[in-house]
């Protein structure tokens, strides 16, 4: 295979000398749940500085449909919850990190009712939805399939609230600055104010996931895996970058949005047929449209072959169309927009990339390999998830390492020798764009393509191996160019991701969770250990999972 071809440390230019300073005691990058419950957690003594690209409104948690999974029922169990998110993560979960998790849910669902967010209720209890993979309802929701907006709702309403909080909207993090191995704030960029160094005594990263690298996608359109290139860059470690989840039920209308529809309305008996009608899943999983996502979208993409059709159908005509338009009013309104009934017509889905299982390797409170940084939510691989993450386990994830990253920053601060504040001798000379224009979209485009077509929810060794070819041509020239906005440093941050999944996926050799290889159709024993990355090294390298590869599901 191709050697990488290694880009610049900095994507752009700046020198100390010519460009405005801040100082904060935390500073941190994203603003969905994870970043918000982090900046919640830090200690009100010190300063929080939180940078979102886009407004506070735009993040893959705002849209968060399902809900967040947690053990509340008194006839559920929390080793019923362990168990599910063991069995779906394919051999390759960190037991005590799932065993933590689960146990914490109850404390962050009490904390988010308490900060106002109003879950849907029935009798006067907390209404329970089941998803793909659960073997209880455990599914605390709200707003019927709107949750992420709730929760973010009050989230956001008690951010606005702490005095010791700025919010930075409408801010890119261009980079992290790293001063003799350790993680010193970062480089961001505002298109009224320009760049500005931040200095920080501790970093967060929470710029979420990287759906958008496919053509086919659930997520906003920031999701384009900021934060993983940003950690590429400073060297921390990324693991697990040949997992992305994609998502079997997304809404697919020639020139509509590629919404989701939520894996709750298979839990509440939503049929998948194939253009025929013919329901398909019992054929593949006794478990039938409540299998685990992976199975499901693979179901889905052998039928859509054997059918010649370039979709399946989400059928609810024999479930009750009052009880359907309650529980899924935004699915139903997004339908209706394109003259279908929800209730009654067959709704035309497809797989499309959802979720970005891999991502910066955390400790159990959120510290990457890189002193100084720390990162919770769908940029990091904390070991919850292992080769496949369980419906509504992410905005658990999220608030819970949120919670944790916040607090064990705020203790290193307070509790450490005192930081040294100075601004280092960092400069970064870069020269000009000596390449001439550059069609940045026909790039993004051809990448998004080409990232569904031979990275998708079935690759080969052999069409891998294509990919790695054409990425790493376009990373020779368009990493080493200077840009001067977004549109250019969100493309290069785009391939550096891109050929991180491409070159883990074709590395591991075998079909395991979210990752199925078609020339290697079974999982290995010796295969159950991660794969992990650290930009300088010329090789990945096999990592082994902390309980030996001991599974207890
Ligand atoms: C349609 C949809 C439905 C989902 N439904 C559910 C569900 O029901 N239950 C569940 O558990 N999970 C669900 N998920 C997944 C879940 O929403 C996400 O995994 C989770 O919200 C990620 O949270 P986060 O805080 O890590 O990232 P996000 O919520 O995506 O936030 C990322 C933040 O980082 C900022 N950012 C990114 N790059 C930069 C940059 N370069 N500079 C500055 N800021 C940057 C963004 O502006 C944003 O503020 C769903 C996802 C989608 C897309």
């Amino acid at each position: 295979m191709t050697g990488m071809f290694e880009g610049p440390r900095y994507l752009a230019a700046f020198g100390p000398k010519r460009v405005p300073h801040c100082f904060t005691d935390v500073l941190v990058l994203g603003g969905g749940v994870a970043g918000l419950r982090a900046a919640l957690a830090v200690d009100p003594r010190l300063s929080v500085t939180v940078v979102t690209k886009d407004d506070l409104l735009t993040s893959s948690s705002q849209w968060a449909q399902g809900g967040i999974a947690s053990v509340v029922d008194p006839e559920d169990r929390f080793d019923n919850h362990v168990a599910d998110t063991l069995a779906a993560g394919g051999g390759l979960c960190h037991n005590e990190v799932v065993e933590s998790v689960v146990h914490e849910a109850p404390q962050r669902i009490a904390e988010l009712i308490a900060w106002g967010t109003k879950f849907d209720e029935r009798d006067g209890a907390l209404a329970l939805g089941r998803e793909g993979g659960h073997s209880h309802h455990r599914i605390v929701h709200a707003l019927g399939d709107a949750t992420g907006r709730e929760v973010m709702r009050a989230i956001i309403e008690r951010v606005r609230g702490q005095e010791n909080l700025s919010l930075w909207p409408g801010t890119f993090s261009v980079d992290l600055l790293t001063h003799e191995g350790r993680c010193r704030g970062a480089l961001v960029w505002h298109r009224g104010h320009g760049k500005t160094l931040v200095w920080a005594r501790r970093t967060i990263l929470a710029t979420g996931g990287a759906g958008q690298i496919y053509r086919e996608s659930t997520n906003p359109e920031g999701a384009v895996g900021d934060g993983m290139a940003l950690a590429w860059r400073a060297g921390c470690e990324l693991r697990d970058m040949e997992f992305m989840q994609f998502h079997p039920t997304v809404l697919y209308i020639a020139g509509g949005s590629r919404s989701l529809i939520t894996e709750a309305v298979r839990g509440a008996g939503a049929w998948l047929v194939d253009r025929e009608g013919r329901r398909f899943m019992p054929d593949f999983d006794p478990r039938a449209e409540l299998a685990p996502r992976d199975i499901v979208s693979r179901a889905i993409s052998v039928v859509m072959a054997r059918t010649h059709h370039s979709n399946v159908y989400l059928d609810l005509s024999h479930l009750d169309p009052a009880e359907v338009v309650v529980r899924f009013p935004g699915m139903a309104q997004i339908c209706a927009k394109f003259g279908l009934d929800l209730a009654r017509d067959r709704i035309p889905v497809r797989p499309g990339a959802h979720y970005m299982v891999g991502g910066a390797t955390i400790d159990d409170v959120g510290r990457t390999t890189l002193p100084g940084l720390y990162a919770a939510g769908e940029v990091t691989s904390s070991g919850l998830h292992g080769a496949n993450r369980l419906a509504s386990n992410s905005l658990l994830e999220g608030l819970v390492y949120g919670a944790r990253a916040g607090a064990s920053a705020s203790e290193e601060i307070l509790g450490g020798e005192p930081d040294d504040f100075r601004v280092p001798p960092l400069s970064n000379p870069r020269v000009s764009d000596a390449y001439g224009p550059l069609d940045v979209e026909d790039i993004r485009n051809s990448l998004r393509s080409l990232m569904w077509r031979h990275v998708g929810v079935e690759r080969n060794g052999q069409t891998l191996g294509e990919a790695v070819e054409t990425v790493e041509g376009w990373c020779r020239y368009v990493l080493p160019r200077q840009f001067a906005d977004p549109a250019g440093w969100q493309l290069q941050n785009m391939l550096e991701v891109a050929r991180l999944m491409i070159r883990a996926a074709a590395v591991r050799c075998e079909t395991r969770g979210v990752h199925v290889r078609r020339d290697h159709p079974t999982s290995l024993d010796h295969w159950r250990q991660h794969i992990a990355w650290q930009r300088g090294r010329a090789e990945p390298w096999m990592e082994p999972l902390p309980s030996g590869g001991v599974v207890r599901a």
